[in-house]
C-alpha cells in the first residue's frame, strides 16, 4: 500500500474544508470510447475532466445555472450526468467574471460533473428584430434590460472559459426555418467560418472538449459540406444544430439518416434541442449519444408528466382522487411517496411544490428512458426494447382517452 504525499492529502482537506474547488483528479485527455454497438445506435463512456458520462445520455438544462425548480441534488437524484449552461443567459446575468470570481459555473450551481454550456448563437438568433448579424459577429440588445451588447466567435468562446465549461460549443448561427435554399447556404458557410474562429480561440486543457456543430437545414448536400468543414478544423465532438425548428420528426430523421453516418465514429454525438421521448428513442437508433432539451422541465412546470404510459395531465379532474402514483415504474420523489391526487391538488392550489415534484419526475423519466436504450444496446435488442417502450405509451393512450396531449412545447423558445 503506498501512502500519498502528505502535502497532497493536506491540500486536498485544505481544499474540502476551504469550499475551494478541488482540480480534476485526472489530467486524461477528453475522449468518448464505444463500448457496444447495435445497428446504427452505440453505447459508449465520454471522459472528461469532471468525471465520466454513460452515452446515450439526456443533459437537463440549466440555462441560467439551474435546472428550474430543482436543487443540485434533486438533479443528481435522477441519474443525470451531466447538465448545459447558457452562455447568453450567464453573459447578462450574473455575468461571466462574477461566475469564475466565485470559482466556475461547477461551484456557483453547485455541479461538480460535467457541464456543457450552448454558445449564446440560437439564443441571440431568437430575438428577431433586437439583433442585427454581421460576418464577424452578432450586436444585440438584451431582453432583460435592452441594453446593448455583442457576440462573436472569439467572445463566446471567452465567456465558456470563465464559466468553466467542461464542453464547450462552437459559436454559429441557428438557420432560421423555413428558409430558401440560398440563405441556408449562406448561414452554413457562415458557421463554418465562425468554427474555425471558435476553435482557434479555444484554450485546450486536458478533460475539457469543444464541439462543432453542424448545419445546412434540411439540404443534405449542405449537410455533408458541412461535416467536411468541421472535420478539417477538427473537434473533439459533433454536434447536429438547427433542427427541431419546426421541420417535424420525420424531416429531422431525414437529416440525421444523411449526417450522422459522415460524423466520425470515434466522437461523441450531440443532436440539440432534441426532444420527445419518441425523438430520443429514433435517434439514439441512428447512432446519436447526447441530447438536451427544456421539454422534461418545461412540462413538470405545467403539469404534464411524461410516463412509461405516456403524457399526463395531471390538472386534469380525472386526477383528482386518484390514489395511485404518477408512474408505477417511476422512482422519483412524487411517485414513491405521493399520490396523483396530491399533485393534482398541488397544480390546482398553485403550490411550487407541483413543479418541483414533477420537474424531478420528468428528468428521472428522461433519465430512465435512456438508461433503458443504453442497456438495450449492450444486450443487441434494441429494436425489440424500442418497440416495447413505445407500445406501452400507445397501450397509456387507449387506457387514459385523453390524458395523452401534446407537450406544447414552441420550438424557438425551447432553451429556457
Ligand atoms: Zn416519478
Amino acid at each position: 500500500m503506498s501512502a500519498a504525499p502528505s502535502w497532497a492529502a493536506s491540500a486536498a482537506a485544505s481544499a474540502a474544508t476551504s469550499g475551494l474547488a478541488v482540480p480534476a483528479a485526472s489530467g486524461d485527455a477528453f475522449g468518448w470510447k464505444g463500448v457496444a454497438r447495435d445497428g446504427a445506435a452505440r453505447a459508449g463512456v465520454m471522459r472528461t475532466a469532471h468525471g465520466p458520462v454513460a452515452t446515450p445520455v439526456f443533459m437537463p438544462v440549466g440555462t441560467a445555472g439551474t435546472v428550474k425548480a430543482m436543487t443540485a441534488d434533486g438533479v443528481r437524484s435522477t441519474g443525470a450526468a451531466i447538465v448545459l449552461g447558457n452562455t447568453y443567459h450567464l453573459m447578462l446575468r450574473p455575468g461571466p467574471e462574477r461566475v469564475q470570481a466565485l470559482g466556475g459555473l461547477h461551484r456557483f450551481m453547485d455541479w461538480p460533473g460535467p457541464i456543457l454550456t450552448d454558445s449564446g448563437g440560437f439564443q441571440v438568433m431568437s430575438l428577431g428584430a433586437l439583433r442585427t448579424l454581421d460576418a464577424d459577429g452578432v450586436t444585440f440588445r438584451s431582453h432583460l434590460d435592452g441594453s446593448k451588447h455583442r457576440l462573436t466567435p472569439e467572445r463566446s468562446i471567452r465567456i465558456q472559459h470563465a464559466l468553466d465549461a467542461t464542453i464547450t460549443m462552437a459559436f454559429d448561427e441557428c438557420t432560421p426555418y423555413p428558409a430558401t435554399p440560398e440563405q441556408v447556404a449562406a448561414s452554413m458557410r457562415l458557421s463554418m467560418r465562425w468554427a474555425e474562429r471558435s476553435r482557434q480561440a479555444f484554450v485546450a486543457r486536458a478533460g475539457y472538449a469543444m464541439f462543432g456543430i453542424v448545419q445546412g437545414g434540411t439540404d443534405a448536400g449542405l449537410r455533408a459540406e458541412s461535416v467536411a468543414a468541421l472535420r478539417a478544423i477538427g473537434f473533439e465532438g459533433y454536434a447536429v444544430g438547427g433542427l427541431a425548428v419546426g421541420e417535424g420528426q420525420a424531416e429531422m430523421l431525414r437529416v440525421l439518416d444523411a449526417t450522422v453516418p459522415l460524423l466520425p465514429p470515434d466522437r461523441p454525438r450531440y443532436l440539440m434541442g432534441v426532444g420527445t421521448p419518441d425523438d430520443l428513442v429514433a435517434s439514439v437508433a441512428r447512432g446519436v449519444d447526447m441530447f438536451d432539451c427544456v421539454m422534461p422541465t418545461r412540462a413538470g412546470r405545467t403539469a404534464r408528466a411524461y410516463t412509461s404510459r405516456g403524457v399526463l395531465n395531471l390538472r386534469n379532474a380525472r386526477h383528482a382522487g386518484d390514489p395511485g402514483p404518477v408512474d408505477a415504474a417511476c422512482g422519483c420523489t412524487a411517485c414513491r411517496r405521493h399520490s396523483r391526487a396530491y399533485l393534482h391538488h398541488l397544480f390546482r392550489a398553485g403550490e411550487m411544490l407541483g413543479p418541483m415534484l414533477l420537474s424531478e419526475h420528468n428528468i428521472r423519466y428522461y433519465q430512465d428512458l435512456m438508461r433503458g436504450l443504453r442497456e438495450a444496446i449492450v444486450r443487441g435488442d434494441l429494436e425489440a426494447h424500442s418497440a416495447a417502450v413505445r407500445a406501452e405509451w400507445e397501450a397509456g393512450k387507449e387506457g387514459q382517452g385523453s390524458a395523452l396531449d401534446p407537450p406544447g412545447a414552441a420550438p424557438l423558445d425551447r432553451h429556457t
